[in-house]
């Protein structure tokens, strides 16, 4: 529901920020400085805004070193798409390495072949030095092949544990790319592409499918009055309500700025709208205080659109007439939950359409 007009002030609520540090603390105004302090003024990176609190803490401001630091481990566009590309040429090279092994093990297994071949060839006619030659030679073949199949045993165990390491790196880089990083919620990518995976689901089992969308209240009035900075903390409050009553299946995201989504999989209407219902009133119920400070900022509420699936639907129709659902919500006064039965919804001005 938000506007560009409102996407312009927020970006240029986040430069003065940005701006207003560098000054503050007499940065030099290169745009790797705006661009670190930018990101650290919307709090999109907040492992990045605590590197940096911690390094003023310590020393009162950053260095060029700190800023080039800053800007490769948490900015780089190219930063995950490299680590992916890390990992797999890891595993690459792991399987070259267990390939090589494989290698060596096969030649001294045919060495070792060839050789009892020799010996059950030359056996019949040996006599007793021979013999002691032979048996002397196959304790040696035998050795050498335990020593191989010791240091490939050693290898394949080493390659396990790796390959096993990889892995989990794989997951956390799939996991990041799919995470809010403000809200620890999915993202929008997560949520188009697991909106459109269980409605296909829900169709072809008939179950029932509902959709949440919701909307922080006058937001921008909160912005505005407390600053950018503490209206994120508000909307990592607000993400932490909806994770508290959602579960197993349920998918919340980050639908957009102030925006959240709910997809519930296997829920009629009614249950949904009291899921809604449990996520308002646990908005409303949270006195919000800067920690900082201590400062009283009142309390935020939501306001909610359900819509449930039905025959034929698509996602985006869905998405479409959960967000009619929102904008009635809002017309009828805010602080509530609206659904696809409830009156609101056909009162008022037609709902505006998203393409
Ligand atoms: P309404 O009750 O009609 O929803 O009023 P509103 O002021 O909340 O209006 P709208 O939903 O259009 O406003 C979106 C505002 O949310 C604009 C911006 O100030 C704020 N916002 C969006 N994304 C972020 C964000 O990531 N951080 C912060 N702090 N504010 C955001
Ligand atoms: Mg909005
Ligand atoms: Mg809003």
């Amino acid at each position: 529901m938000g506007t560009s007009g409102d996407e312009h002030e927020r970006t240029m609520a986040f430069a003065e920020i940005a701006l207003g540090q560098i000054k503050a603390l007499r940065q030099p105004a290169t745009p790797r400085n705006f661009e670190v302090w930018y990101s650290y003024a919307t709090g999109y990176h907040p492992t990045l805004n605590e590197v940096i609190n911690e390094i003023l803490s310590r020393r009162g401001r950053l260095t060029e070193a700190d800023v080039e630091h800053i800007c490769s481990t948490f900015l780089s566009p190219t930063r995950l798409s490299e680590r992916i590309d890390h990992v797999g040429s890891r595993v690459v090279d792991e399987i070259d390495q267990v390939m090589a092994m494989v290698d060596v093990a096969i030649g001294s297994t045919s060495t070792c072949s060839e050789n009892l071949a020799g010996v059950s060839r030359d056996l019949p006619a040996a006599d007793r030095n021979d013999l002691r030659t032979i048996v002397e030679s196959l304790v040696h073949t035998a050795k050498e092949m335990e020593t191989m199949n010791h240091k490939l045993e050693e290898r394949l165990t080493a390659s396990k544990l790796e390959i096993n390491q990889l892995q989990r790196h794989l997951e956390v880089v799939r996991n990041e790319s799919l995470t809010d990083p403000l809200t620890s919620l999915s993202n929008r990518k997560f949520f188009d592409d697991s909106l459109d995976k269980v409605v296909t689901e829900a169709h072809a089992e008939k179950e029932s499918l509902s959709l949440l969308m919701t909307d922080i209240d006058h937001f921008k009035t909160f912005n505005d009055t407390y600053g950018h900075l503490t209206g994120d903390q508000v909307l990592r409050l607000a993400a932490l309500s909806v994770k508290q009553n959602v579960k197993g299946r349920d998918i919340a995201a980050r639908y957009g700025g102030e925006e959240f989504a709910v997809i519930l999989p296997n829920t009629v209407l009614r249950s949904a709208v009291t899921v809604g219902d449990h996520i308002r009133r646990a908005v409303m119920s949270k006195e919000l205080m800067k920690r900082s400070t201590g400062e009283h900022l009142g309390r935020i509420t939501i306001s909610v659109g359900v819509a449930t699936l039905r025959p034929g639907d698509t996602a985006q129709a869905l998405i479409a007439r959960a967000d009619s659902c929102l904008y009635a919500a809002k017309r009828a006064g805010r602080n509530r939950v609206v659904c696809e039965t409830d009156p609101e919804l056909s009162t008022g001005a037609p709902a505006a359409a998203v393409a």
